[in-house]
C-alpha cells in the first residue's frame, strides 16, 4: 500500500497511488485527482474533468496500461457510451488497435466521439446482450478490454476512494452515494475503501449507497440503463443500501447542478439525485460522473 507522506509529494494524477495499482502508468494523459467540492453540505467529486469527460478514464488508463505491459496490440470492447469512448481514447494514446462493438440500433451521433479516436466501429444486429457476446467472441483472438469484466478496470476506478480520503485530510466520509449500472464505479470504490481499511489508513468503511434508475429499460440516464448487470451479486454484497430515482428526480438534480455551474449529462446527476432524497446529517460524498455532451462539429 502507498504511504500518504510519499503520495503528497507526487503529481496530482491517480498514479500518485501507484503502490496500490498493479501496473505501471504506460498509457496516461495525466488523469485523475479531480476536484472535491463542497456544495450545500454535500461533497461532490467532479469526475467530469477527465480527458473523455467521464470517470471511465480511471478504469481505461489502468486497463490499457495493463494491455501495453502485456504487449497486447489490439483490443475489443462493447459500449456505445462513455466506456467505449474511454477505451478508444486510451488505445489512441497508447497506439493500440481498438474495435468497439455497438448495437446496430445506436444513434450515429453517439458514435462520433468513438470514431474520432480512430477506433473501428462494428454494428451488431439484435440486443445489447448480442453485442456483448460478439465482443466476447472477438476477444478470444485479441483481448476483451471489458469495463464490466476486467478487474484491471476496477483497479482504476478504486482510485476515486483514495482521492476522496486524501482530499478529506486522510479521513473517511460517512456516506458515499454512487450511480450503479454495471457497477464498474461502485465495485472499484468498494475495493478502494476495503484496501485502505486493510492497510489501516481508515478505521471503518463508509456507508455505501447505490442509486439505480427507477426504470432502467427506458431512463434518460443511458449510462445506468442496464437491466441485468452481470455482476449484480457482487454489487448487492458491496452496497449497504440501494435506492432508485425517477427521471424527473434526475432532471431536477441536473438542473440544480447546472445552476451551480456544473453541466453534467443525465447519468452524471444520478448520484446527486440520490443525495437530494437523503436527510443529510453526516459527511456525504457523491460523484459527478460525466459531463454534458457538447454539440457535435460536422467535419
Ligand atoms: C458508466 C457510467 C455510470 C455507471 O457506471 P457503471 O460502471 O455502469 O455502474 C454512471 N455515470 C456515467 C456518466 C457513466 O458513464
Amino acid at each position: 500500500m502507498f504511504d500518504p507522506d510519499q503520495v503528497a509529494l507526487r503529481p496530482p494524477t491517480l498514479w500518485r497511488y501507484r503502490e496500490a495499482i498493479p501496473v505501471k502508468p504506460l498509457v496516461t494523459m495525466g488523469e485523475g485527482f479531480t476536484p472535491l467540492l463542497e456544495l450545500r453540505n454535500v461533497f461532490i467529486k467532479n469526475d467530469t474533468m477527465f480527458p473523455t469527460g467521464s470517470f471511465k478514464d480511471r478504469g481505461a488508463a489502468v486497463l490499457i496500461s495493463y494491455c501495453k505491459q502485456q504487449g497486447i496490440t489490439s483490443v475489443v470492447e462493447d459500449s456505445s457510451g462513455n466506456a467505449g469512448c474511454a477505451i478508444a481514447a486510451y488505445c489512441a494514446a497508447g497506439d493500440i488497435g481498438c474495435e468497439i462493438f455497438v448495437p446496430a440500433s445506436t444513434s450515429p451521433d453517439k458514435l462520433k466521439q468513438i470514431e474520432r479516436y480512430g477506433a473501428k466501429l462494428t454494428l451488431v444486429p439484435g440486443s445489447r446482450a448480442d453485442t456483448a457476446a460478439a465482443a466476447e467472441l472477438a476477444g478470444e483472438s485479441t483481448f476483451y478490454a471489458s469495463h464490466v469484466h476486467q478487474d484491471h478496470f476496477l483497479h482504476g476506478t478504486k482510485t476515486w476512494a483514495f482521492e476522496v480520503v486524501e482530499q478529506l485530510g486522510w479521513s473517511c466520509p460517512d456516506v458515499v452515494v454512487l450511480p450503479v449500472g454495471n457497477g464498474s464505479l461502485l465495485l472499484g470504490v468498494h475495493m478502494g475503501f476495503s484496501e485502505m481499511l486493510d492497510a489501516g489508513l481508515i478505521d471503518r468503511m463508509p456507508r455505501l449507497i447505490g442509486v439505480k434508475a427507477e426504470n432502467p429499460s427506458k431512463t434518460i440516464a443511458h449510462g445506468i440503463g442496464i437491466v441485468n448487470p452481470p455482476r449484480a451479486e457482487e454489487i448487492a454484497t458491496a452496497v449497504d443500501e440501494m435506492m432508485t430515482v425517477s427521471d424527473d428526480q434526475i432532471i431536477q438534480a441536473m438542473h440544480a447542478l447546472a445552476r451551480c455551474g456544473h453541466d453534467v449529462e443525465p447519468t452524471g446527476a444520478v448520484g446527486y439525485a440520490g443525495v437530494l432524497t437523503l436527510d443529510v446529517h453526516a459527511r456525504v460524498v457523491t460523484s459527478l460522473t460525466g459531463r454534458s455532451l457538447k454539440s457535435l462539429v460536422r467535419l
